[in-house]
């Protein structure tokens, strides 16, 4: 299973142990082993060995019978299990909320938090009844959180358990963001060329299909048929190919124009720009924008893209009798842009993917078309202007994504 970040996660060998065998943890300390974890964990730039090598240097570190390391997954606001050492069979991949049980608490902490007791955060016992868990920090950002554990009949964690823990985990910390940032400019560099070299030959198809129309005067309803679907896989191709290269370089600030935005200037040429649409299409298109301006400081051909897509999707998962408002306001510092529709809204499990990389409903009627990277680009654009977007919704009962933007204050 792979995550977000392209991680996949790994569980080093979940077999049960014997109780004999658990009473054989012994503590590997010293300059000597310190001197080893760190060579260990800074052996590859691959983020599976570097984790796998973590999570097995904690172990030893601490003489803790399970370790796991919890990343961070921003798309779904969540800390993802993405690598143990010996855990118990199906945790890996499962999800924690910041700020709950053990490991959500230390994340936002900053030293080691111990829990030695049968504690009632349960969610967190699956690994033992004895925890250490310490938050894993890099460059000022937090990655996640390194978790060590016991059973009930195991030591308690104690001071010099905390003390490997905090020598360790900055350690850790920085191995996993060297290996991310290695993954991600890998990555980057080839979407980017492999997106820059498919545009020719899908340009080549697409001017030979052109011609082939031209001089085929009269074609068959076959020839039509292959015609049509041929053009169709043409343009989703393209359409592919471009957000894909719209993604890349609004995450590596290509071209990126700030200066000063009205977003109420903004919101009503959005508004021009789909009303016939809306009203060809048996939709209504409601906008209450104030006459006063909302200025923020940012890209405004980045922000009408922003605001497009919202407006876009609302307007496409609404079926037809249905009302789309987009309403605009500033509050407490921050300009609030916020898209409803009373179309068939977002199950509530699936509210923290939507923002996600190709991700879909999968009962989405045929004829509304995507690839799955309208809101994956309109989160990045957010947060590379310092703001925030969400969904709330209902489902049967519509949704509403909600942008929120620094404000100018003049
Ligand atoms: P797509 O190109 O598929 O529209 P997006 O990234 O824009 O990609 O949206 C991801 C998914 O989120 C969509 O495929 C759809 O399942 C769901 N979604 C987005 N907006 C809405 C909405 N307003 N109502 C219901 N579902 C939505």
């Amino acid at each position: 299973m792979r995550n977000s970040l392209g991680l996949k996660e790994r569980n080093l060998s979940q077999r049960a142990l014997s109780p004999r065998k658990l009473k054989s943890y012994r503590r590997v300390s010293g300059p000597e082993a310190w001197h080893r974890a760190a060579l260990a964990i800074n052996a590859s730039l691959n983020p599976e060995d570097a984790l796998a090598a973590i999570v097995r240097q904690a172990c030893a570190l601490t003489a803790s019978r399970r370790s796991a390391v919890y990343l961070l997954n921003g798309e779904a606001d969540a800390l993802q299990l993405m690598a143990g050492h010996r855990l118990p069979d199906g945790l890996l991949g499962s999800r924690l909320s910041v700020g709950q049980g053990v490991v959500g608490k230390a994340f936002r902490g900053r030293s080691v938090l111990v829990t030695n007791a049968a504690d009632p955060l349960k969610q967190d016992q699956c690994l033992g009844h004895r925890l250490a868990a310490v938050p894993l920090v890099a460059r000022r950002k937090r990655l996640g959180v390194l978790q060590v554990a016991r059973g009930p009949k195991e030591r308690r964690f104690n001071s010099s358990d905390i003390a490997e823990l905090e020598w360790f985990a900055p350690l850790a910390a920085q191995a996993i963001a060297n290996a991310q940032d290695f993954y991600h400019s890998v990555r980057a560099d080839m979407i980017l060329t492999t997106s820059h070299e498919l545009r020719n030959p899908i340009n080549l198809a697409s001017g030979a299909l052109e011609l082939l129309e031209k001089y085929l005067e009269a074609p068959t309803a076959l020839q039509r048929e292959s015609l049509d679907l041929a053009k169709l896989g043409i343009e989703r191709a393209s359409a592919l190919i471009g957000d894909l290269l719209d993604l890349e370089c609004i995450e590596r600030r290509v071209g990126m124009r700030l200066g000063r935005c009205d977003c109420a200037v903004l919101l009503n040429s959005i508004g021009l720009e789909f009303r016939l649409w809306a009203q060809d299409h048996g939709r209504a298109l409601q906008m209450h924008v104030p006459d006063r301006p909302l200025r923020v400081w940012g890209d405004e051909r980045l922000l009408q893209q922003v605001m497009s897509n919202l407006v876009d999707n609302a307007l496409k998962y609404t079926p037809p009798g249905g009302c789309v408002t987009v309403d605009a306001r500033a509050e407490a510092g921050q300009v609030i842009l916020k898209v409803s529709d009373t179309g068939p809204g977002i199950p509530l499990d699936a509210q923290s993917y939507v923002f996600e990389r190709f991700y879909r409903l999968s009962d989405q009627p045929d004829e509304v078309k995507g690839a799955g990277l309208g809101l994956t680009i309109v989160k990045s654009i957010v947060e590379q202007h310092g703001g925030r977007v969400w969904v709330t919704s209902q489902p049967g009962q519509g949704s509403t994504f909600t942008v929120s933007l620094p404000a100018l204050d003049k």
